[in-house]
């Protein structure tokens, strides 16, 4: 499906907790600037977060970015993924929820709702997830999630985890 609109505010959330992760985090900001026909308009402070995974891994550092962009969803993770790329990401289906260089996922496209197999927008587990959620309040305070309502309210009913914002 193709979305007919000029520009779109995505929000994209940014973990990492392999190598240096808040160089990489400060880094994957430049390279989000430089994707085509798209530019960060906004982003949140860095956060660090105790890990949501069976696997013993070091903690996240998180961020959030609001990019405006006329690409298309799909067109936006291709150019998501080869910036993971970029910072040695990963990919292999046994390693889910593994430690990583680089994530990058479309948490909100517009007010769009996307499910097509390779997208699903808003991401399906934003609400449990504080690390998601926090630096999205702190840059998007009073929005609306499509199927989700009020972002106040996921924050205030995510699962309770460790996460502090960070001073760099
Ligand atoms: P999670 O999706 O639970 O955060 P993950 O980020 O570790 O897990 P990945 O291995 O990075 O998962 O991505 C697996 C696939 O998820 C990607 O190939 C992509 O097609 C798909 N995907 C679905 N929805 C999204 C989204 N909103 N943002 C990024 N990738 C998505
Ligand atoms: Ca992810
Ligand atoms: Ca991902």
């Amino acid at each position: 499906m193709h979305y007919n609109i000029q520009r779109v505010l995505a929000y994209v959330g940014i973990g990492s907790n392999l190598g240096d992760p808040v160089s990489i985090v400060r880094d994957a900001l430049i390279c989000l600037d430089h994707i085509p026909d798209s530019q960060v308009k906004k982003y949140s402070s860095l956060y660090q977060s105790e890990p949501i995974s069976d696997i013993p891994q070091d903690d996240f550092i998180n961020a959030i970015a609001g990019i405006e962009t006329s690409l298309q969803p799909t067109a936006l993770l291709l150019e998501l993924q080869s910036i993971e790329d970029a910072f040695y990401r990963r990919r292999d289906p046994a390693l889910k929820w593994a430690p990583r260089t680089l994530d990058l996922d479309i948490i909100l496209y517009g007010e769009h709702t996307i499910d097509n197999g390779q997208l699903s927008v808003p991401h399906p587990e934003m609400a449990n997830r504080l690390f998601v959620l926090q630096p999205l309040m702190e840059i998007a305070g009073d929005i609306q999630i499509p199927g989700l309502g009020d972002l106040q309210h996921l924050v205030d009913s995510a699962p309770v985890i460790e996460i502090s914002k960070i001073d760099c």
